[in-house]
């Protein structure tokens, strides 16, 4: 059941099995965005407990140690238990998330059963990452292993957080790693929670590590530490290239970034109307507009625009806003006061570059951080609310006439995340499928995404995949073994 007034029974960084106040004894308040107050004071980590956390992972990663020498299959069977754990308290951990988050309820339900899925995917895994024999030249025998990358470190995002952690924590785990994970400051309860659940599982102390804190001081503490030797985030390009720089100047560790996106999705007008108007929805509203695949330029073909803009905007009016825990509300607040302005103010400036509103375009209420769902029409590629990711339930509808057109004009951007057509010409939808520079495609569709298939970005984008057997190479080193034999067998 939907409850706002659940216990919050964990707000201490967690190193080595154990619940810890932070080595400067500072906390910092995590906010309820659907009225801006405090739920809860929480540990504020920073360099200090990152190192603490750092130290009981390579301790952890020791050669000799329980989780060194753990049978590939017991590795599995311990992520399958995690998973049934968050299974078991999915309740728990939804009313968690939609109180620190601000998304649905059924939203944050629906997150953490697809993380504990993303889950058993990879404990699948566990005991299937072979190496080769490779047929070498000479008397000799060589072969490659697959070996743990070492000590990962994990900053995510405010957006799914358990999510976030799922697509992390799932390789890492798999592939033999021990790890250190920064949830979002606006977002640390989850995480928290579910590090008490790996305990409860039964993972060795120190190969699970949760310290919440700042991006600037923890997040940078974990992307400078020189014992990390590979760190995932998951967040804005920005501070995307931020990581990827510490990464470079300390000791080269290995980095894989998701980052922002500001993804076409292109209706044509010989779809199905009402399928399109439903599916371009989804793309842009889904979770308050806060998803790095948002489908945030929604281009549509000269000859239906204008009857898919008023369906469009009967779709996006009739949108139900409000309280996340009241049951039939489809969006909550933005996460956010600072998220919040941003949004409003790319909403200003569309208005002010001259695109049309055709509704929304202000604040809910007086009281914490909703938005109406916004859309605009006449939209071109030039301006901000066309190459700025907004992060909110903001629609820009643009129009075109050609698919040359389109695929010129959807790869006209320094993002390369996903992209989605909507038609019934499967000539037209491959030709587009196929030129996009995106790392994702989606025809017919939008969002599919599954534990199974590779995510990730091009261009700026970011660089690596997550999910599927592509997001185990990011945590794998390949040990070339070679044999001298007496003789060519
Ligand atoms: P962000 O600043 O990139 O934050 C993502 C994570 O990085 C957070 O844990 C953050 O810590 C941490 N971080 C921030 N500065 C850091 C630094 N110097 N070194 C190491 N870690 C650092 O994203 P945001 O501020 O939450 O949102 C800003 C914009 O990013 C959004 O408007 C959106 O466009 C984009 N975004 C994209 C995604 C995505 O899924 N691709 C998700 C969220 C946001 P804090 O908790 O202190 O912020
Ligand atoms: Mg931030």
């Amino acid at each position: 059941m939907a409850n706002k007034n659940i216990p919050i029974k964990f707000t201490k960084i967690f190193i080595n099995n154990k619940f810890l106040d932070a080595v400067s004894g500072k906390t910092f308040p995590t906010i309820n965005p659907t009225n801006g107050k405090k739920i809860t004071d929480v540990a504020e980590g920073d360099k200090a407990d990152v190192d603490e956390a750092v130290a009981a992972a390579s301790a952890a990663f020791r050669r000799g140690s329980p989780w060194r020498t753990m049978d590939a299959s017991a590795r599995g069977q311990l992520i399958h238990k995690l998973a049934t754990l968050l299974e078991r308290d999915v309740k728990y951990l939804a009313n968690l998330e939609s109180l620190d988050n601000g998304k649905t309820y059924t939203n944050s339900l629906g997150d953490i059963m697809y993380s504990a899925g993303l889950l058993k995917y990879y404990a699948g895994w566990a005991d299937k990452i072979h190496g080769h024999t490779c047929p070498s030249d000479g008397p000799v025998l060589t072969l490659t292993r697959k070996e743990p990358v070492g000590v990962v470190g994990q900053v995510v995002p405010w957006n799914y957080p358990v999510l976030m952690l799922a697509m992390k924590w799932g390789p890492a785990l798999a592939a033999g790693c021990t790890m250190v994970l920064k949830p979002a400051e606006q977002t640390p309860l989850t995480a928290l929670c579910i590090a008490s659940l790996a305990k409860e599982a039964g993972f060795p102390a120190g190969v699970v590590n949760v310290v919440p804190g700042y991006g600037p001081t923890a997040g940078a503490a974990i992307a400078n530490h020189p014992q990390i030797n590979k760190v995932a985030f998951t967040g804005s390009t920005e501070v995307g290239r931020i990581i990827a720089e510490a990464a470079a100047k300390s000791n080269l560790k290995r980095v894989s970034l998701e980052l922002g996106g500001k993804s076409p999705l292109v209706v044509f007008s010989d779809a199905d109307l009402d399928l399109a108007v439903g599916v371009a929805h989804e793309a842009l509203f889904v979770n308050h507009g806060q998803i790095c695949t948002a489908g945030s330029r929604t281009f549509v073909q000269d000859d239906i625009y204008d009857s898919f803009v008023r369906k469009a905007v009967e779709r996006a009016s009739a949108r139900t806003v409000g309280d996340p825990f009241a049951s039939g509300v489809q969006q909550g607040p933005q996460v956010d006061e600072d998220m919040f302005n941003k949004v409003l103010g790319l909403i200003e400036s569309g208005k002010a570059e001259g695109a049309k509103l055709e509704c929304g375009g202000e604040r809910l209420g007086s009281e914490g951080y909703f938005i109406k769902p916004t859309v605009f029409s006449g939209v071109t590629d030039d301006m901000r609310i066309a190459r700025e990711e907004i992060f909110g339930p903001v629609q820009s509808i643009i129009r075109f006439k050609t698919l040359e057109e389109v695929i010129e004009r959807a790869n006209n951007t320094r993002y390369g995340l996903a992209a989605g057509i909507i038609t019934n010409d499967i000539d037209k939808a491959m030709a587009f499928a196929l030129s996009v520079q995106a790392g994702s495609v989606w025809i017919n569709g939008y969002n599919m995404i599954v534990p199974q298939a590779p995510f990730g970005g091009f261009k700026e984008s970011g660089t690596g995949r997550e999910l599927g057997e592509d997001s185990l190479k990011e945590y794998l080193e390949v040990k070339t073994i070679t044999i001298k034999l007496p003789e060519k067998f």
